[in-house]
């Protein structure tokens, strides 16, 4: 099979030919149809996150179908996300927050991932896909989607919800905001017209810049964008009780910033990986609802481009490899 392996942080992904990876118990073999790309495989391409498994198969977003293994039929159409693997034992999983679990396996992190021809996964993890939409407008809801589903929820019961960074996630976000009644409102690099017309598009009462301070109160707002500064400015435009959420596995540092912007129980939170049951969730949701994603294909080896794409903010919506 066809894969793409990033031998060292900073170095571009390099294509290699391999036999598919062997079985282990409890895993299943999946020919991928499409793999999202996400902005965490930038973070880990380009050396921002430590320690990933080298080398190491990138992706995490993966839509494909069983060819053999445990778990599922052959031809089911499963999704494998981020979450590969937890312990079961330690206090997080034992408290219904695998997504904390310390031994955790990520995919297309610390397990190989979704830019390859094929890929083998534990078959607990795998999530069974509903009939209907396209395998590469499905992809981004694995990801994107779910993170930012945990996110919408630990946002709490905000009617006026801030999202900064209109991208792959938030224009998900949006749309299952909108279907529970809730006014978006969003915030994108100055300038970036596609990313707003894209948000007015898909329901947000406002879009502008992330500079300049929100047309209403918000109740909390979602910060996708790796931007720390976003965090003080997030802080000011949200009303008192309210959250900000950092939905990103990794940010730039947050300066610092007068306590009065925190006062009146405003809090800060981050949100970190998924659990099954997110998806599970998430994936009934959406075949009652649906949301619409917007994405970009490319190719497999065009995974550097899709890459760059989100690294320059140039995209507009999800990008998905069809290997
Ligand atoms: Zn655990
Ligand atoms: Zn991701």
């Amino acid at each position: 099979m066809h894969a793409l392996v990033l031998d060292e942080p900073g170095r571009p992904l390099r294509a290699v030919e391999r036999p598919s990876p062997p079985l282990l118990p409890g895993q299943v073999r999946i020919r991928i149809s499409a793999c999202g790309v996400c902005r965490t495989d930038v973070h880990i391409r380009d050396g921002e996150l430590r320690e990933p498994k080298l080398p190491l198969v990138l992706g995490h977003q993966i839509v494909g179908r069983v060819v053999d293994g445990e778990g599922f039929p052959a031809d089911a159409r499963v999704g494998v996300p981020w979450l590969g693997w937890t312990c079961g034992e330690c206090r997080y999983c034992q408290t219904g927050r695998e997504n904390l679990c310390e031994r955790a396996l990520f995919t297309g992190y610390t397990l190989d991932g979704g830019f390859a021809e094929e890929t083998v996964a534990y078959a607990a993890y795998c999530l069974p896909l509903p009939a209907g939409p396209d395998d590469s407008e499905l992809a981004p809801l694995l990801c994107a989607g779910l993170i930012g589903y945990r996110a919408l929820r630990l946002a709490g019961d905000a009617e006026r919800l801030g999202l900064y960074g209109f991208g792959a996630s938030a224009h998900i976000v949006a749309q299952l905001a909108r279907s529970e009644g809730r006014r978006v409102f969003a915030f994108t690099r100055e300038g970036d017209d596609e990313a707003q017309s894209l948000a007015r598009e898909l329901g947000a009462d406002w879009a502008g810049s992330s500079d300049r301070p929100a047309p209403d109160e918000l109740d909390a707002a979602i910060i996708f964008a790796p931007v720390g500064a976003l965090v003080p400015l997030a802080l000011r435009s949200v009303a008192r009780g309210g959250t900000v959420v950092c939905a990103g596995i990794h940010m730039s540092d947050i300066p610092s910033f007068p306590y009065e912007l925190l006062w009146q129980e405003r809090s800060i939170r981050s949100v970190a990986n998924l659990t099954r049951a997110d998806g599970t969730e998430l994936l009934e949701r959406v075949a009652q609802a649906p949301v619409r994603t917007v994405v970009e294909r490319f190719p497999l080896m065009a995974a550097e481009e899709a890459l760059d794409s989100i690294r320059s903010g140039r995209l507009r919506g999800a990008a998905v490899l069809t290997p």
